[in-house]
């Protein structure tokens, strides 16, 4: 099955975790891939792995937080594979900190990387959408961006106004057979979720022992399991795909009922 064969689909954040399985998902589904992170090395390894199985995949090192790079990116990626039809705005960082440790800097740059970046993309990519008269805008938010947690007040601020935008700019797009929606994700078992359940900060502000904070969490879940990227990246071939174009300005949270404690 092909489900979006002849569009393009661009992907932030690509070189690993979600991100990684997203433009996997959406290659195997036919659309001309574009992948973008700060690094070249996990992007080139992406991009191996989806032109090995026959598929295009443009990847080139774009900082979401610069604004003239988006541009630069996405005139490149229409250059190459046309407009986009699809955008995955993806790549996300985390920090952890007690409010008063937050510092200006790590503030701007949670949002800058998890939010303005969306702001940034979808900005580029609407006009042409609006041309076409179809289009996809998925935002990978949280459960963080609809409960908040201790010590992650720019994350869960940052994930929170993406539902906001989400919601806003659906509105705005409704007519346009443009879609946008937020996937909403509890733990996934990616090099973010990682870090953050051995951080020893992280685990010391939580009275957690670092040793046993994985297996914490993960029973944590009602259905006592970590989420696959896999999965996520299901999800989000559902929203881009012609039978989910009545669904629009939802934010669903993937997270094996976390969502629920
Ligand atoms: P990850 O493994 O840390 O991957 C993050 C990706 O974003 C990497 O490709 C990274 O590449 C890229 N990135 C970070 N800052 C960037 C920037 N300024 N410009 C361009 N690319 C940048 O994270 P993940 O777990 O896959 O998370 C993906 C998304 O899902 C994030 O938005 C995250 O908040 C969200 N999420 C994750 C979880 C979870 O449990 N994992 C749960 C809920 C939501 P470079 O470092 O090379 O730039």
């Amino acid at each position: 099955m092909h489900l979006f064969k002849g569009k393009t689909a661009l992907i932030t954040g690509a070189s690993r975790g979600i991100g990684r399985e997203l433009a996997l998902a959406f290659a195997r589904q036919g659309a001309a891939v574009a992948i973008c992170a700060r690094s070249q090395e996990g992007l080139d390894k992406v991009q191996k792995e989806i032109e090995a199985a026959g598929s295009h995949c443009f990847a080139s090192v774009c900082d979401v937080r610069q604004e003239k790079q988006v541009k630069r990116f996405v005139s490149q990626v229409e250059d190459k594979f046309g407009a986009v039809s699809i955008l995955i705005n993806n790549a996300g960082i985390y920090v952890c900190q007690p409010v008063l440790k937050h510092s200006t800097e790590i503030w701007q740059d949670v949002m800058d990387t998890n939010l303005n970046s969306s702001f940034f993309f979808s900005r580029q990519v609407l006009p042409s959408m609006t041309e076409a008269g179809w289009g996809r805008i998925i935002n990978i938010s949280s459960v963080s961006g609809k409960k908040a947690e201790s010590y992650g007040a720019a994350y869960s601020a940052s994930k929170f106004a993406m539902i906001g935008l989400t919601q806003a700019l659906a509105l705005e797009v409704a007519k346009q057979g443009i879609t946008v929606n937020a996937i909403c994700p509890g733990w996934v078992g990616t090099e973010m979720a990682h870090n953050q359940l051995v951080d020893d900060k992280w685990c010391e502000l939580n009275q957690i022992n670092p040793h046993e904070s994985h297996d914490i969490h993960r029973l944590s879940v009602p259905q006592e399991r970590f989420v696959e990227g896999q999965e996520v990246a299901e999800l989000a071939c559902y929203l881009a795909s012609d039978q989910a174009k009545s669904i629009t300005g939802q934010a669903i949270n993937i997270c094996g009922g976390l969502s629920l404690c």
